[in-house]
């Protein structure tokens, strides 16, 4: 029978993470030990080697998934292993996975079969506590701001127009609106309210861009909470609240260190929402991966119309990033699936729907050569897969002269992933600067076009009055020079989910635009997107248990 990922992760051989750490030069004293398995680096090590080169950056993305994911975390984690067993000094650097998805649907966050990050229970569940340092600063603001309203209201905040949400790190649907404030004078002013999940908090996008404390606090200041009662924005730094944020975030800024099944060193740090925000790990992650490598690999959430987008768009212009190769990772099934097949039937070989489907990769290649990067696919092998669907796809390939690798290590680790570890180094050897798709200066709506004609493939754009609204008191308050960050079904590279392949002549709808000033971009909300999830009927929280002697069973 086949060993489920904890199954496969609690068998492996973990070193202590001071030996992890001294594989890549660091010292004790560059670290904050969690135990013998996690560490957090100290910021340091990044000022100290400001002047050394950086390593290759490598982004993995994807073809528009399947609900069940295509395998980008296991394919980063696999890919980082290869490198290093063909003589790369690589680390990878991942998201933090969040409880929300945890107990819900998706699953964990950390690889899977041959190629994960351990202890994956830890990274899993409470890691290093980052979760909890985000969930309890965003809430500070929004106690102040309660708490500011209660005081007397100097700032004159309009109560009816509080953008700042609170959060917690869990699915839970009941705290999508709630009223806040009831119970009569001593409990402030009633208002309508409503909870995020963490990851989707401004807070944790911030986290992720930030590139020291100091950038930090001032991006916590820059938060606009909302109006005032003359319809002026209102900021987190009216409210004197931002040394206080920074503080509670002094250790969560640290990034932290673990290791995969094959002892290489990962970095796993920040995990804002792909949709919300732009579903990447923290640019002091990759930084400091950076700087301790020949090569770092890193994953952006989503597909790559979406997040390879956004952390081209986004991450590395914040980050001053300059990535050397595009991995994209497809599934015979996901093909078959943008073909037309039902979910029940994608396990059956069927070549035609392929043929059909692959248009999806095409795009999603010709798009990822926009930004004047150099896409290899990864073909992530399934045990479903037929030689000769494999065959096509490689085929199709080599014939529009893409790079492609067969992608085996889930089943096999690193080792399933030296062909892929040879294409990247080649492509990534001769790599050029990147360009970014749009320039940030350009109004709201020339960048949103921009996005939706080149990388979706739509034709125009429809926004409702909000959005209307919204985009011309951005511009108005002259907060308008930042770059888009959409949020848009990931299964379409349109804003339907049920459009697949890849379509064209379509209309994308902005339903509601919305500024996230401190994290210093601008959210584009196209469809119905969730910022607290609800858990199924059965959670994956029902599968899961620990007995006396603190075995677990479950957790993927
Ligand atoms: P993504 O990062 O794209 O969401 P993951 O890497 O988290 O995807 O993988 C999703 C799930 O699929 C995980 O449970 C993982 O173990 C499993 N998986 C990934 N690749 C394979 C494969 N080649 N064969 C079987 N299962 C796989």
């Amino acid at each position: 029978m086949l060993k489920t990922d904890i199954q496969i992760a609690q068998e492996s051989t973990m070193l202590h993470i001071r030996d992890v750490a001294g594989k890549i030069g660091l010292s004790e004293d560059d670290l904050d030990f969690y135990g013998k398995y996690k560490a957090k680096i100290s910021l340091e090590v990044l000022k100290r080697n400001k002047d050394k080169e950086d390593a290759k950056l490598i982004l993995v993305t994807a073809i528009n998934p399947t609900p069940a994911g295509e395998g980008k975390s296991t394919v980063t984690v696999g890919l980082g292993q290869a490198l290093n067993r063909i003589g790369k000094k690589t680390v990878i650097a991942l998201r933090e996975p969040s409880l929300g998805p945890v107990f819900g649907v998706k699953g964990g966050a950390a690889g899977g079969g041959y190629s994960q990050v351990v202890p994956m229970e830890d990274i899993n569940l409470h890691f290093t506590g980052d979760m909890h340092a985000i969930t309890t600063t965003n809430n500070l603001l929004a106690a102040a701001i309660d708490n500011h309203i209660h005081q007397g209201n100097a700032l004159n905040l309009d109560i009816r127009r509080i953008l700042f949400k609170r959060v917690m790190d869990m699915n839970d649907r009941s705290l999508r609106q709630v009223n806040v404030g009831l119970g009569g004078k001593p409990n402030g002013f009633p208002r309508e309210d409503g909870f995020m999940i963490t990851v989707a908090s401004e807070v944790m996008a911030i986290l992720c861009l930030a590139t020291s404390l100091e950038d930090l606090k001032e991006r916590m200041g820059e938060i606009m909470i909302g109006y005032n009662l003359q319809g002026e924005p209102v900021f987190a730094k009216d409210l004197k609240v931002q040394g206080a944020m920074a503080l509670l975030m002094k250790d969560a800024i640290m990034p932290n260190l673990v290791q995969t099944l094959e002892n290489t060193p990962a970095i796993i740090h920040g995990g804002p929402f792909a949709n919300i925000a732009h579903g990447c790990n923290s640019i002091l992650a990759t930084q400091t991966a950076l700087k301790l490598g020949d090569y770092v690999v890193t994953e952006a959430g989503f597909g790559a119309d979406l997040g390879a987008e956004k952390f081209l768009d986004i991450k590395c212009r914040f980050g001053g990033l300059n990535p050397s190769a595009v991995v994209i990772v497809a599934t015979v099934r996901a093909l078959k699936h943008h073909g037309g097949v039902l979910k029940a039937d994608l396990s059956t070989p069927n070549v035609d729907a392929l043929k059909k489907g692959i248009v999806n990769l095409e795009k999603q290649i010709e798009n990822i050569r926009k930004f004047n990067l150099e896409p290899v696919v990864a073909i992530n092998r399934f045990m479903s897969d037929s030689v000769e669907e494999l065959q096509f796809i490689e085929e199709f390939l080599n014939n529009i002269h893409v790079n492609v690798a067969l992608t085996e290590v889930w089943e096999k680790g690193g080792e399933g992933g030296e062909a892929l570890a040879h294409k990247v180094v080649e492509v990534a050897e001769k790599s050029g600067t990147y360009k970014p798709l749009y320039d940030v200066d350009k109004s709201i709506k020339e960048k949103i076009e921009t996005i939706v004609k080149e990388i979706y493939g739509g034709s125009s754009v429809a926004y409702s009055a909000q959005a209307e609204k919204t985009i011309k008191e951005i511009e108005a308050m002259g907060l308008h020079k930042k770059p888009i960050c959409m949020a848009k079904t990931q299964y379409s590279l349109s804003d339907n989910p049920k459009l697949l392949g890849a379509p064209k002549n379509f209309e994308v709808k902005v339903n509601e635009v919305k500024l996230s000033n401190g994290a210093g971009f601008i959210v584009c909300l196209t469809g119905d997107i969730m910022t607290m999830p609800g858990l199924p009927k059965v959670p994956a929280a029902n599968l899961m248990d620990i007995d006396e002697e603190g075995n677990i069973v479950g957790l993927f």
